[in-house]
């Protein structure tokens, strides 16, 4: 099985209550390989500006990420992206967006990243996200994540990928606003009835809620004392939801594979925020994604014993 991820590959710069880096690699795509090369080949798609370093795109490269289809453009510029949160990192302003090589892109597959059997849309126009939609061949999995810019500027566009593909991960904000409904399941609904058959809900510190025709399932975010900066959390998400559901391709999407991919995006989530940007996730071992999973499970586990409850019959 293979993923292919399409979304931005950026330098960001980044201040939380904890430090800053001025200049490091992130970008959505980056985070979702780094953590969906824990289950399957990835190939990542974009375009990087002539100052993209060989260092970065050896980060990139982790766990044999096939970064081929990276383009670089001669003269152009690397997406730039400055952000700061505030002092419980609950709340982030941007500060600088810079498209650079972004403006103008038009994404050309590889053979290889074209047959892909599960494809990502990483948060980037939705424009792009259907050019390369258009381009893969018969995915068995699709999913897209997206944010506010393109909900205000490019809503149409966006409800043309949404109705095309099997998952939608976006924020719990971005859903409301996305709908218009106040109510998150009420919200999430509204965007299964528009095609895809799983909406995740993504809740930042409060984990992330898994919203299906059949059902409904939430886990909370893995209780961490230290958290440094979370930028790229939610792709890092992504990348151990798809890579979880890119390992089981073939097998039913049921309910019980989807919370288990709920997990895996959660465990790895969780390394993410240890540290700045990629730092963390780029020198994760397996085993240590295996041992949060089980940590998250014993967390989120409780024993039903029904008591009696005053007003039932007998009491
Ligand atoms: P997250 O913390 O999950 O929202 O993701 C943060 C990452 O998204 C950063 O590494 C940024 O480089 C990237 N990013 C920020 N703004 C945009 C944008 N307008 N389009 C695409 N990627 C962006």
């Amino acid at each position: 099985m293979s993923v292919t991820v399409v979304g931005s590959i950026a330098y960001d710069a980044v201040k939380t209550p904890f430090g800053e880096r001025e200049r490091m690699l992130g970008g959505a795509a980056t985070h979702f390989a780094l953590a969906a090369s824990f289950f399957d080949g990835v190939s990542v798609v974009g375009p990087v500006g002539e100052d993209f370093g060989d260092e970065e795109l050896a980060l990139l490269a982790t766990r044999g990420t096939d970064v081929s289809d990276v383009e670089r453009v001669e003269g152009g510029k690397t997406f730039f992206w400055k952000g700061e949160y505030g002092w419980d990192l609950n709340s982030r302003e941007t500060l600088d967006t810079q498209l650079g090589v972004f403006e103008g892109f038009q994404p050309k597959l590889s053979a290889q990243a074209r047959a892909c059997d599960v494809l990502f849309l990483a948060n980037i126009q939705p424009g792009l996200q259907l050019d390369v939609l258009d381009q893969c061949e018969a995915p068995r999995f699709t999913a897209l994540d997206s944010m506010n810019l393109w909900i205000e500027i490019a809503r149409e566009q966006l409800v043309a990928v949404i109705e095309r593909v099997d998952c939608v991960i976006l924020n719990d904000a971005e859903l409301r606003q996305l709908t218009g409904k106040p109510n998150l399941v009420t919200a999430a609904r509204e965007v299964l009835a528009m095609g895809p058959k799983v909406v995740v809900g993504k809740q930042g510190e409060y984990g992330a809620a898994l919203i299906t025709e059949d059902g409904f399932f939430a886990l909370p975010a893995y209780p961490l004392e230290n958290v440094i900066d979370p930028t790229g959390a939610g792709d890092t998400f992504a990348g151990g939801f798809v890579g979880y559901v890119a390992q089981h391709v073939g097998e039913p999407l049921d309910d019980g594979l989807l919370r288990r991919a709920m997990a895996y995006g959660t465990a790895v989530a969780s390394y993410n925020v240890e540290q700045f940007g990629t730092e963390r996730v780029a020198r994760l071992a397996p085993e240590e994604v295996h041992e949060r999973v089980a940590d998250i499970h014993a967390l989120t586990q409780f024993e039903h014993r029904p008591v009696a409850l005053v007003g039932e019959s007998g009491r």
